[in-house]
């Protein structure tokens, strides 16, 4: 069993898109095991995408993370990180199959509605950078 992180991005969460986005976690299978609101500072988000500083779209992207509150989860599952890959579908949404959730509630490249971990290592780095152990059920 595997551990993936995911967030509901502002534009998503702007849209009123959380609880459909919760349904399509559970009918895929996973459990919500960590859950929680906020609005982050350009610290934290500069901190969370640290890896994407010398990108061109870094500060779009921090603007935009910032730009509204968000919704954290833990989900849970057999094969987390790839499967929750596939169900968000491509980065650019234009290219994000039919029936994926970027396809579904993404705006732009930048506001592509949810992001999720790229990989096991990424998965428990960022799930350790929003939660406490003792937030995770
Ligand atoms: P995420 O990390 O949010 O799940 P991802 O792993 O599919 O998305 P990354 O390459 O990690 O994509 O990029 C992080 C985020 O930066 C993207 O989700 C998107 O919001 C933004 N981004 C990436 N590339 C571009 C781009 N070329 N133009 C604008 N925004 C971009
Ligand atoms: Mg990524």
């Amino acid at each position: 069993i595997e551990r993936t992180f995911s967030i509901i991005k502002p534009n998503a969460v702007a849209k009123n898109a959380i609880g459909a986005i919760y349904s399509r976690f559970e009918a895929a299978g996973f459990k919500i095991i960590a859950a929680k609101m906020l609005h982050l500072s350009r610290e934290q988000a500069e901190g969370f995408y640290a890896e994407h500083k010398e990108r061109p779209f870094f500060n779009d992207l921090v603007t935009f993370m910032t730009s509204g509150p968000i919704v954290v989860q833990v989900l849970e599952g057999e094969n987390a990180v790839l499967r929750h890959r596939d169900l968000m579908g491509a980065t650019n949404p234009a290219n994000a199959l039919a029936g994926t959730l970027r396809a579904d509630y993404a705006d732009s490249f930048t506001a592509n509605a949810v992001h999720g971990s790229d990989a096991v290592e990424s998965a428990a780095r960022e799930i350790a950078y929003f939660f406490a152990d003792d937030e995770i059920c």
